[in-house]
């Protein structure tokens, strides 16, 4: 087993608290990936993972046996940092080599076992090459042969795709979770890259400011966003915030994740003059926030059946190939909105929501 826990776990430098406090639990064989932006302690949260700093309070547990006296070689912990730290005086079959020094291969012989990671990363009969003869990709994916080679429980990267260009990034990233499941090996990945985090994870922290935001799948966090970080940071998102002026008494619509119906309530908008039907349980008189996504506006047929409409000045269209991202200028507010490709409207539009795309945060 090589699960990883994180409980209460701080970092402070001095006065600066870079992280927590952090509790997070990365299962067995999982793809767990911490995703955020910069400066937000991802990196900080790995190196306490793989022991390249020691926690100012709380405690790392890896297979459930306490890290606190571990130091990094000692922990069964490959590392692929960002930026693929080769030994430019080796060869890539002896920079996949290197670790095997320390440690006995599995299966006991070093050379097979290379040509095996070789072959497993797509560079078979690159061995000979020089780091420096490879490129940005076939550099990283020979940092990510070298961290496998002992065959570590856990599998650490640092934005291991950063130095890339995006189209090598998305291949590259498919390539590295077909390997995780191939091998089963548990890993934790740390990007900023929310695309990337959703595309690649089977769970992602959403973290901010030293915190985690929430824990989820991608699409329980681009479904059901916790907060509104999360809400703004995973995806584009419209924000909306009033105050409840009515429930609606006897209308409900099923709940996204199948349990008890969400009620609806009727929310005037802050900054907006409109009345909106949402799901939200928030009392008469009570503040509520909630967002909507691109996506889910539509261009209105109507008056819209909830009275859920907003007429504005389209000021920015998009092209995107698979839809069209309109940005629509409402008085003060800007909505955010995606449309199907062939539908391109222009000047004043009005577009819809159902209550049921709101989610309350
Ligand atoms: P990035 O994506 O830019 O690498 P990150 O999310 O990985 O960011 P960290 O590198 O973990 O963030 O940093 C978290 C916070 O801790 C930042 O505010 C950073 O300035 C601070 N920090 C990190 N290392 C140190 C250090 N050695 N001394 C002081 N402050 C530090």
């Amino acid at each position: 087993m090589a699960d990883v826990r994180l409980s209460g776990v701080e970092k402070r430098y001095g006065d600066t608290r870079a992280l927590g406090p952090v509790d997070l639990h990365v299962d067995d064989g999982e793809f767990f990936t911490l995703v955020g932006p910069s400066g937000c302690g991802k990196t900080t949260t790995l190196r306490l993972v793989a022991g390249f700093e020691a926690p100012t309070a709380g405690e790392v547990t890896i297979g459930e046996r306490s890290m606190a006296s571990v130091p990094p070689e000692k922990r069964d912990v490959g590392v692929v940092p960002q930026q693929y730290a080769l030994f430019p005086h080796m060869s890539v079959r002896e920079n996949v080599r290197y670790p095997l020094k320390f440690r006995d291969p599995p299966g006991g012989d070093a050379d097979a076992r290379v040509d095996d990671l070789l072959d497993l990363v797509g560079l078979t009969g690159l061995g000979d090459r020089d780091p420096e003869d490879l490129s940005g990709g076939q550099r990283q994916r020979v940092a990510l042969a070298r961290a496998l080679a002992p065959s570590p429980e856990l599998l650490l990267l640092d934005e291991p795709m950063s130095a890339l260009d995006a189209r090598l990034r998305e291949r590259l990233r498919r390539e590295v979770r077909r390997i995780q499941r191939e091998l089963g090996v548990t890993t934790v990945y740390v990007t900023h890259d929310q695309e990337e985090a959703l595309a690649v994870s089977d769970r992602v922290a959403v973290m901010n400011d030293g915190r985690v935001e929430q824990v989820g799948t991608p699409r329980e966090v681009y479904d059901a966003p916790a907060t509104r970080f999360t809400a703004a940071f995973v995806g584009e998102n419209n924000l909306f915030d009033g105050e409840v002026v009515e429930r609606v008494a006897g209308e409900s619509v099923p709940a996204a994740d199948g349990g008890q119906p969400d009620s609806l309530a009727r929310v005037r908008l802050d900054r907006l003059d409109a009345t909106v039907t949402v799901t939200h349980d928030a009392a008469v008189g009570a503040q509520a926030a909630f967002s909507v996504r691109p996506e889910a506006f539509t261009l209105a047929a109507g008056g819209g059946e909830h009275g859920n409409t907003f007429t504005g000045q389209v000021r920015e269209t998009e092209f995107l190939g698979t839809a069209t991202r309109l940005t629509v200028d409402c008085g003060d507010v800007s909505l955010v909105v995606r449309l199907a490709a062939d539908a391109i409207p222009s000047g004043t539009v009005t577009v819809e929501f159902e209550p049921d795309a709101a989610r309350p945060l």
